[in-house]
């Protein structure tokens, strides 16, 4: 019997790849392994569900069983692969069980980073990450009140957005200057900042959390300002980390992620990456649009029509609803310098080489810029 195409992970990576392989090929062997629950549902969903008014189980859209069903495809759920031998091309399982692959892809995502904190209730500090992270968010807030989000990025300002709206009382804190500091620049930040205050978000930026401590039911907060802070639920949101760990482990080059060429090959042959795992070309870019991009043009690798990805300009949308961003961050080392034009309820920020627009920022009204923005930008990867 042929060995399947194995993919390791059922996130928006791992699904979309197998979809467009059976838009491809209906009967290729597929096999999808994953340490969870198999459920398919979008992530981004997670940090504006209290405002769509959407549990846990509303996102998920579909079980294992219906995406077996979809794709033809045999999925392992709670089945962590620890072993890979990329020599004989098979796969050890945590529960010992040995499976070949043909073509094997690591689609297996990023973990949060974890603050160093010290105190006596770090491990009572949520991270939200996946499905499952969200339903023990979702039970640690129920009936409770006050948040404190670590963390003013790109996560922490949507949830804070979000849990806002849901009458939660809301404190963000992080080292930066102005929220969503490593996108946007000043004007565009402080904009975010005072935008998100008048809904209620108690900023405390310029500073870090030292510690958390219980308090009773309560979690006692301690900033390196000497601030403390008294709340019910704490959530870490200070970026990601691509699991690289077992592409280490079984002799990948690996660097910030699993290293693919254009191909998403990486360095072993019949072995692939895509997603939050994957650098390509250096870049790892952990969104939505990288993944459909990357899906497409494995897919058609995976069955026989060798393609390079190409990503266009991939503008993301910050999902603070009450006050929208949007942003192209310039690629990392350009050299040029953003110009701000503060507007009537917004603002619109260009990154400019020259004559040449590298990335932009836009808040608020000046959003309706998207697309004539978008237009001029350089493809990220051409
Ligand atoms: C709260 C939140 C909001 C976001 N909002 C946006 C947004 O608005 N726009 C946007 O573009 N992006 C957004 N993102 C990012 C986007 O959701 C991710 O880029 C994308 O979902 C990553 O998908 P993935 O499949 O690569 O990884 P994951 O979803 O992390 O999937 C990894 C999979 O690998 C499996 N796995 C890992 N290790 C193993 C192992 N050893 N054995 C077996 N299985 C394993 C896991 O079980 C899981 O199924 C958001 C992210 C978060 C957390």
């Amino acid at each position: 019997m042929t060995n399947p195409i194995v993919i390791i992970g059922t996130g928006l990576a791992g699904y979309t790849l197998a979809r467009e392989l059976r838009k491809r090929d209906k009967d290729v062997p597929l096999c999808l392994l994953t340490r969870d629950d198999g459920a398919f549902y979008s992530k981004p969903m997670l940090s504006n569900a209290l405002s769509k008014q959407k549990t846990p189980d509303d996102l998920a859209t579909a079980d294992a069983d219906k995406m077996r069903t979809e794709l033809g495809a045999e999925i392992l759920t709670q089945t962590t692969v620890t072993v890979i031998d990329t020599g004989t091309h098979n796969l050890t399982l945590a529960n010992g069980k040995v499976l070949g692959y043909s073509k094997l892809i690591f689609a297996v995502g990023a973990k949060p980073i974890t603050p160093p904190l010290q105190g006596d209730a770090v491990d009572r500090v949520c991270q939200v990450n996946s499905l499952g992270d969200y339903r023990h968010f979702r039970q640690r807030i129920a009936d409770k009140k006050r948040v404190a989000i670590i963390g003013p990025g790109l996560i922490g300002c949507e949830f804070a957005n979000d849990l806002i709206s849901a009458g939660y009382a809301v404190h963000v804190i992080g080292p930066n200057s102005w929220p969503l500091g490593s996108l946007l620049p000043e004007g565009a930040g402080l904009a975010v900042q005072a935008a998100l205050q008048n809904i209620g978000v108690h900023w405390h930026l310029g500073c870090s959390v030292q510690s958390v401590n219980s308090a009773g039911e309560e979690l006692q907060l301690t900033l390196d300002n000497h601030e403390r802070l008294a709340v019910d639920v704490v959530l870490s949101a200070i970026g990601l980390r691509a699991n690289i760990a077992l592409a280490q482990a079984a002799g990948l080059q690996v660097n910030r992620g699993v290293v693919v060429d254009r191909k998403l090959q990486a360095s072993v042959t019949d072995v692939y990456a895509i997603g939050d795992c994957a650098e390509v070309e250096g870049l790892v870019l952990p969104f939505v649009m990288p993944i459909m991009h990357q899906a497409r043009a494995l897919a058609a690798t995976l069955c026989a029509a060798p393609t390079d990805v190409a990503y266009p300009a991939m503008p993301v949308l910050v999902k603070t609803t009450s006050y929208p961003v949007v942003v192209s961050p310039p690629p990392q080392g350009a050299q040029g310098e953003w110009q701000e034009q503060i507007l009537e309820g917004g603002v619109q920020a260009v990154f400019k080489a020259g004559d040449a627009i590298l990335g932009f920022a836009l808040t608020g009204t000046a959003v309706s810029e998207k697309q004539a923005l978008s237009k001029q930008l350089p493809a990220v990867l051409p």
